[in-house]
C-alpha cells in the first residue's frame, strides 16, 4: 500500500524550458502533455495543485535588454509568453478531462480569468488545476518570484521545483561528475551558498512563510506523485 501525500495543496514550478523537450525553442506538445500527466497523477492523490511556468523557453526579459529592448517592455514580453505556455498546459490538461484555469496577473479578459485570489482559492477548492500566469504582473520580477508570491497566498503546504535533474548537487551535475546531491538544505544555506535553486527573493518569500522547497526532476515519469509521498528523489529546502 502506497504512502498518502503529505501535502494538502502544493504549487508546482516550472521553468519555460520545461516545455521544450528536446527542441531549442518553444513549446514541445510532448512534453506538454508528459507534464500534464505528471499533474493529473498528483490530482487523482486528492492534492489541490497550482502551478507558474515561466517562459524561458520563448522569451526572457533579460535577453530582450541584450537586444536593446526597454526592460520595461522585455519583461512584459515576457509575462505575455508564460500566457501562452500556461494556455498550453491547460489544454493538455482539459484534454485529459482535468478542469483547468489560467488566472492571469494582468487583465487579458477574453482569453482567460484576472488572478483574484479568492477565485483562485475556490476553483482549487472545486478540484480544479489553477495556473497562474503573467508572473507577478510586475516587471523587474521573475517567475520564481511569483511561484513563491502565489504559493504564499495560497496558503500551499509546499512549493515544488520541477527542474532538469533530481535535487540540487553542489555543482552543476551536467558538467561535474564528482557533484554531490543535498537531500536537504536550509533557506540560509541555500542563499550563503549562492546555490542556483531559485532566485533570491523566492528564497527568502519562502523562508518567511514557512513554505518548503522541493526541487525533483520533472522528466522523471511519475516523480511529481512519489515526492508528493516523501518517496522519489528530491531536496528539501526548509
Ligand atoms: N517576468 C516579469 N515579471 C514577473 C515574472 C516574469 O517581468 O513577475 C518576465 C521576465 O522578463 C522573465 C520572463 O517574464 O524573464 C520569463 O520568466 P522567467 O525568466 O522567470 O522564466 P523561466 O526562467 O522560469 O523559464
Amino acid at each position: 500500500m502506497s504512502e498518502e501525500p503529505q501535502f494538502k495543496r502544493v504549487l508546482l514550478k516550472l521553468s519555460g524550458e520545461a516545455l521544450m523537450g528536446s527542441q531549442d525553442y518553444g513549446i514541445d506538445p510532448e512534453m506538454v502533455n508528459r507534464v500534464a500527466a505528471e499533474i493529473k497523477a498528483v490530482r487523482e492523490l486528492g492534492v489541490e495543485v497550482c502551478l507558474v511556468v515561466g517562459a524561458g523557453n520563448i522569451f526572457r526579459g533579460m535577453s530582450g535588454v541584450a537586444s536593446g529592448f526597454d526592460r520595461t517592455s522585455a519583461d512584459h514580453m515576457g509575462m505575455l509568453a508564460t500566457v501562452m505556455n500556461s494556455l498550453a498546459i491547460q489544454n493538455a490538461l482539459e484534454n485529459m478531462d482535468v478542469d483547468t484555469r489560467v488566472l492571469s496577473a494582468f487583465p487579458i479578459s477574453s482569453v482567460c480569468e484576472p488572478y483574484i485570489r479568492r477565485r483562485a482559492i475556490r476553483h482549487m477548492e472545486k478540484g480544479r488545476v489553477v495556473v497562474f500566469a503573467a508572473g507577478t504582473g510586475n516587471p523587474f520580477f521573475t517567475t520564481d518570484t511569483a511561484a513563491a508570491l502565489r504559493a504564499a497566498e495560497m496558503n500551499c503546504d509546499a512549493l515544488l521545483k520541477g527542474t532538469q535533474v533530481n535535487g540540487v548537487y553542489t555543482a552543476d551535475p551536467k558538467l561535474d561528475p564528482t557533484a554531490e546531491k543535498y537531500d536537504s538544505l536550509s533557506y540560509q544555506e541555500v542563499l550563503r551558498r549562492d546555490l542556483k535553486v531559485m532566485d533570491t527573493s523566492a528564497i527568502a518569500l519562502a523562508r518567511e512563510n514557512d513554505i518548503p522547497i522541493l526541487v525533483f526532476s520533472i522528466h522523471e515519469p511519475g516523480e511529481f506523485a512519489r515526492v508528493l509521498k516523501g518517496e522519489g528523489q528530491f531536496t528539501i529546502i526548509r
